[in-house]
């Protein structure tokens, strides 16, 4: 049997498996964990995307890029922009942090999809 042209994306999930191996009704348990894990994985991206950088990291930024856009030197509408997304695991450390204005960080979110 090939996978692929049962599920579109060439590969099984660990709940198919379950299926294919216990039949549905162990499959719905098998979901019904999973969605489980899912939000909890929400839960603490949303947590860590709330943490506040500290006033000190951002004084250190703040120094460190001479208080405007690390982009275009603007000094408008000025924010702290992480260089990795605290989604995709990165921290709030000022290595992964510069300043941005409001028109750079956006071209940025925008490049980022
Ligand atoms: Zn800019």
């Amino acid at each position: 049997m090939y996978a692929g042209t049962t599920t579109g994306r060439g590969w099984l999930s660990a709940e198919e498996v379950q299926a294919l191996i216990l039949g549905p009704r162990a499959a719905t348990a098998q979901a019904g964990a999973e969605r489980s894990v899912a939000l909890n994985m929400d839960v603490a991206a949303t947590a860590s995307a709330r943490i506040p950088i500290p006033d000190d990291v951002k004084l250190f930024i703040w120094r460190r890029d001479g208080g405007r856009c690390v982009r275009c030197g603007s000094q408008a509408d000025l924010e702290f922009d992480h260089i990795i997304p605290l989604a995709m695991g990165g921290s709030n450390s000022a290595r992964n942090l510069q300043i941005l204005c409001a028109t750079c960080n956006r071209a940025k979110g925008a490049s980022l999809v």
